[in-house]
C-alpha cells in the first residue's frame, strides 16, 4: 500500500462503512475492505469491548463477525476465550508475538502475526496473517479517522437494526395472530375483491385462498337474506366504517351455517377506503349449545314437553299480559290415577311409556293453541291464556278443553302390547292478572286436583268452590234432565193467542218440566242445556208428539177445530238432518191436520245456515205446516233473508211490547216491525202484551193478533178448555 492511496483507501473505507445501515453488513463489509487494502488474509470484530483492566491473561468474549478463516467464521456468535494481550495490548503488530495467537482456541497456529484496530469504546477489529504483510505506511494510526467513523456508523445500525427487530417482531406477531387465529379472517380491497384470508376461514368456508383471491365475498352468500339486508349492510359500513351481527353464509360443499361477522373498513391518511377486513366465527355450533342448553333447562327429557321452570316463566308472562287485557287465563293440572300402582306392578318402563302417550295426546288436544307442561311424575299442567272477559265465559271455555283432555286420556291405551286403561283426575284453576300470586294458582289448582280425586278419580274440578256449585248443580241437572223424559217429568202449557175481537185463533205450546222436589221448571232454565247436552232432540219430539195428538183431539170440538198451535223449535232440533221427516211421520202418525201446525223459529237460528232453513221450511211448507219468526227485533235479521224465508207470521218481542206505552224508542220501533211485516206480506202478533195499553198501542199500528198475560198467563190443557167455554173468552 503506497501513500499516494491513502486518501482513496480512506474514501472507499468511508463509503462502504456509510453505506450500510445494519450492523452485520456493516461488519463483514468493512473487515473486508480492511483485509483488502492491508492484504492480510483473514479478521474478526469483537464488539463487547473487553475488559483490558484485570490481571487475568484470558478474556472471553464473542465473536460478532469473522472474515476470510472458515474456522474464524463458524465463530461468529460464540463466545471465544482469547489471551487477554491478544485484545488488550500494545497495538503494534509484532511476529514475535505469534505465540498470543497460538493461545486461540481454534488451531490457528499458522497465523504468526496480527493487527489490532480498536473501536473507540466499542470493541476492537483483529487482523491476522501468517506473516505480517510489508508497508511502510502506520496502519494503525491511519486507520484512525475510518475507526472513529465507524463507531458511529456502529451505534447507528445497533439502533436501526433495534427498531426493524421490534418491526419485524411486530409483524411475526401481527402475522402469527392471522394464521393462529380461531377466527376466519378476510381482507379485501377497496372494491370488495378477496386479498388474503387466513388459515380459520379456509377451515369455515372451505375455500382456499386460491380459489378466492380476487373473488367478492358474496359467493359465501346463502340466499336466506334478502337485497335488503345487504343493502342496510352497506349502508351501515359506508356510514360508520363498520357493521357486524349474524349471517347465514354458505361453505363451499353447500352447507349454511349461521356465522358471526364484523367488517370494518381501513382507510389510509386521505380518509379514502383502501381495505376491508372481515372476521367471522362460525356460530352455529354455539347456537345449537345454546338450544341443547335451552332445551335441557326448560324440558323435560322423557316427554319433550316443557317442564315446570318453563311453565313458571310462562305462567308469569300469562298474568302480566292478564293484568292488562283484563281476559281471563285458567291453569288445569292433570294428574293420572293409580300412576304408581302401574309403575309398582308393571315396571317404570310402562310407566315411561304411558308418560310419552299421555303427552301426546295432551299436546293433540290443545293443538299448539295453549302450553302443555309436564310438572314431574304423572303430573301435567295446561295452561290457557286469553280466555274470555267474562268469568263464566271462561269457565265454560276452560271446561271444554278439560272436557276433551279427559276423553282422550279415557281412551285405552297400549303399552308394550298391553292394553291399559288409565284416568286423569284434572284441578283448574282461574287466574285473571296477579289476583292471586303464582304460588296461589298452583296451590289452588293442586286442591282442585285433590277434589277430584276424593270425587272418585276420573274427574274434573275447579277451585272456586261458587264455579264448583254451579257446574255440579248443572251436572245434577243433566243427569236429571235425562231420567224426566222417562219418569215423563215434563207437560205442555197453552198459552192462548187472541185476534182484533180477541176471540181465540190459537196457542203456544210452552214446555214445563215437573220436578219432583224443585215443582215446575221453565224452559228458559233447562232448554240451553237440553241443547248442549244433545238432549232436544228426544224431549223435542216429544214436544211435537204431544202438540200433534192435542191437534187431532182438537180437531173434533167445535170449539177448538180452527185452532192453531204454535210449537218452539230450537236451532239444535231444527238442524238436525232428519227433522222434516220426523215432523212428517209425526203428523202423519198423530193425523193431525199440518195446517193447523205453526212452527215457531228464532231469527238466530234461521241466519245461522240460511239455505238449509230455507230448504226445509219449504219441504215442511208444501206438507201445508206454518211458521212463525219468535222473538222477532232481538236478533239482526237482515231484510234480504227475511224476504226469503216462507213465514206466515212475525211475532215481535216481549222487550218491545213491554215498553211501547212508555218508551218512545221502543213505540217507533214496534210501529215500523208492524208496517215492515204488512209490507212484506206476513202477519204480525204481538207477544208479552200485559196491559190495554200496550193492546191499544199495538191495534193503533195495525197488529191484529195478540198473545200475553193480558188474556191469560199459559196453562194447562184443563184450564186453558176452560177459557175457550166462557162466553166472553178469554177474558
Ligand atoms: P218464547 O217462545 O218467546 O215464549 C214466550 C215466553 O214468554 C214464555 O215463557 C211465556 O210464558 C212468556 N210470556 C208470555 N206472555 C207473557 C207476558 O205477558 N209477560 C211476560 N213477562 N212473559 C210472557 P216460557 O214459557 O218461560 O218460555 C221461555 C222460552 O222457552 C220460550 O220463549 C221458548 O223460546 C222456550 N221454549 C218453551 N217451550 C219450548 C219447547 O217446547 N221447545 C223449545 N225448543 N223451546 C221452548
Ligand atoms: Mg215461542
Ligand atoms: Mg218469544
Amino acid at each position: 500500500m503506497q501513500h499516494e492511496y491513502i486518501l482513496p483507501i480512506l474514501y472507499d473505507l468511508a463509503v462502504t462503512i456509510g453505506g450500510e445501515i445494519s450492523l452485520k453488513p456493516l461488519l463483514t463489509r468493512t473487515l473486508q475492505r480492511l483485509l483488502y487494502y492491508t492484504s492480510f488474509p483473514a479478521g474478526f470484530i469483537c464488539l463487547d469491548a473487553p475488559h483490558c483492566e484485570g490481571s487475568s491473561d484470558k478474556i472471553i468474549t464473542r465473536i460478532d463477525a469473522a472474515v476470510g478463516d472458515y474456522d474464524l467464521v463458524n465463530l461468529v456468535g460464540e463466545q471465544v476465550a482469547f489471551p487477554q494481550a491478544l485484545l488488550c495490548g500494545p497495538a503494534e503488530c509484532k511476529t514475535e508475538e505469534a505465540v498470543l495467537l497460538a493461545g486461540l482456541t481454534s488451531a490457528h497456529t499458522h497465523y504468526k502475526s496480527y493487527l489490532r484496530l480498536p473501536i473507540e469504546g466499542c470493541g476492537v477489529i483483529v487482523l491476522l496473517a501468517p506473516n505480517l504483510p510489508e508497508t511502510t505506511l502506520p496502519l494503525t494510526y491511519m486507520l484512525q479517522p475510518v475507526m472513529a467513523h465507524l463507531a458511529k456508523a456502529l451505534l447507528l445500525c445497533r439502533s436501526n437494526d433495534a427498531y426493524t427487530n421490534g418491526l419485524i417482531a411486530e409483524r411475526n406477531l401481527l402475522a402469527e395472530a392471522f394464521d393462529s387465529s380461531y377466527s376466519g379472517v378476510v381482507l379485501t380491497d377497496a372494491d370488495a375483491n378477496i386479498i388474503e384470508i387466513n388459515p380459520a376461514f379456509t377451515r369455515i368456508t372451505g375455500y382456499s385462498i386460491d380459489e378466492i383471491r380476487g373473488k367478492n365475498p358474496r359467493l359465501l352468500a346463502s340466499g336466506r337474506h334478502d337485497r335488503n339486508f345487504y343493502l342496510e349492510l352497506w349502508r351501515e359500513i359506508v356510514a360508520d366504517g363498520r357493521w357486524q351481527g349474524e349471517i347465514w353464509n354458505r361453505c363451499k360443499n353447500g352447507e349454511v351455517y349461521l356465522e358471526w361477522l364484523s367488517i370494518n373498513s381501513v382507510k389510509d391518511k386521505t380518509g379514502r377506503v383502501v381495505n376491508y377486513v372481515g372476521i367471522l366465527s362460525d356460530i352455529s355450533k354455539q347456537k345449537n349449545d345454546e338450544e341443547k342448553i335451552h332445551q335441557l333447562s326448560f324440558y323435560d327429557s322423557l316427554t319433550d314437553l316443557p317442564n315446570r321452570r318453563y311453565l313458571l316463566e310462562r305462567l308469569q308472562q300469562a298474568m302480566a299480559i292478564g293484568a292488562r287485557s283484563k281476559q281471563y287465563g285458567a291453569v288445569l293440572l292433570v294428574d293420572l290415577d293409580n300412576f304408581k300402582t302401574l309403575c309398582d306392578t308393571k315396571g317404570h318402563d310402562i310407566g315411561d311409556k304411558l308418560l310419552i302417550e299421555v303427552a301426546q295426546r295432551l299436546a293433540s288436544c290443545v293443538n299448539n293453541e295453549y302450553l302443555v307442561a309436564r310438572l314431574g311424575g304423572d303430573e301435567f299442567v295446561i295452561m290457557l291464556e286469553t280466555l274470555s272477559l267474562d268469568a263464566s265465559e271462561a269457565v265454560a271455555q276452560s271446561e271444554v278443553v278439560a272436557e276433551k283432555i279427559h276423553s282422550a286420556l279415557n281412551q285405552p291405551y297400549r303399552l308394550n302390547e298391553h292394553g291399559y286403561h288409565g284416568t286423569p283426575s284434572i284441578g283448574i284453576v282461574q287466574f285473571c292478572g296477579h289476583q292471586d300470586s303464582l304460588d296461589d294458582v298452583l296451590k289452588h289448582a293442586d286442591t282442585a286436583m285433590y277434589q277430584a280425586k276424593k270425587a272418585g278419580r276420573n274427574a274434573i274440578r275447579f277451585y272456586d268452590p261458587a264455579i264448583q256449585a254451579a257446574i255440579e248443580a248443572r251436572a245434577d241437572l243433566e243427569t236429571e234432565l235425562r231420567l224426566a223424559l222417562d219418569n215423563q217429568q215434563f207437560c205442555l202449557h197453552y198459552q192462548i193467542q187472541v185476534n182484533d175481537l180477541s176471540r181465540p185463533v190459537g196457542a203456544e205450546a210452552l214446555l214445563r218440566w215437573a220436578h219432583p222436589e224443585r215443582g215446575l221448571i221453565s224452559p228458559a232454565q233447562f232448554i240451553p242445556l237440553c241443547e248442549e247436552t244433545g238432549l232436544i232432540a228426544p224431549i223435542g219430539l216429544w214436544v211435537l208428539q204431544t202438540a200433534c195428538a192435542q191437534l187431532r183431539a182438537w180437531q173434533d170440538g167445535v170449539l177448538t177445530r180452527e185452532l192453531v198451535l204454535a210449537v218452539n223449535v230450537s236451532a239444535k232440533q231444527f238442524r238436525q238432518a232428519d227433522f222434516v221427516s220426523r215432523v212428517r211421520q209425526v203428523l202423519q202418525e198423530s193425523a193431525a191436520k199440518p195446517s193447523r201446525l205453526k212452527l215457531e223459529l228464532t231469527e238466530s237460528m234461521v241466519l245461522e245456515n240460511v239455505e238449509d232453513t230455507i230448504s226445509k221450511m219449504q219441504e215442511l211448507k208444501n206438507l201445508g205446516v206454518g211458521f212463525a219468526m219468535d222473538d222477532f227485533g232481538t236478533g239482526y235479521s237482515s231484510l234480504q233473508y227475511l224476504k226469503r224465508l216462507p213465514l206466515d207470521q212475525i211475532k215481535i218481542d216481549q222487550s218491545f211490547v213491554r215498553d211501547i206505552a212508555t218508551d218512545p224508542n221502543d213505540a217507533v220501533i214496534v210501529h215500523t216491525i208492524i208496517a215492515m211485516t204488512q209490507t212484506l206480506g206476513f202477519n204480525v202478533i204481538a207477544e208479552g202484551v200485559e196491559t190495554e195499553a200496550q193492546h191499544r198501542f199495538l191495534s193503533q199500528c195495525g197488529c191484529h193478533a195478540f198473545q200475553g198475560y193480558l188474556f191469560s198467563k199459559p196453562v194447562p190443557l184443563g184450564q186453558f178448555e176452560t177459557l175457550l167455554h166462557k162466553p166472553d173468552a178469554p177474558r
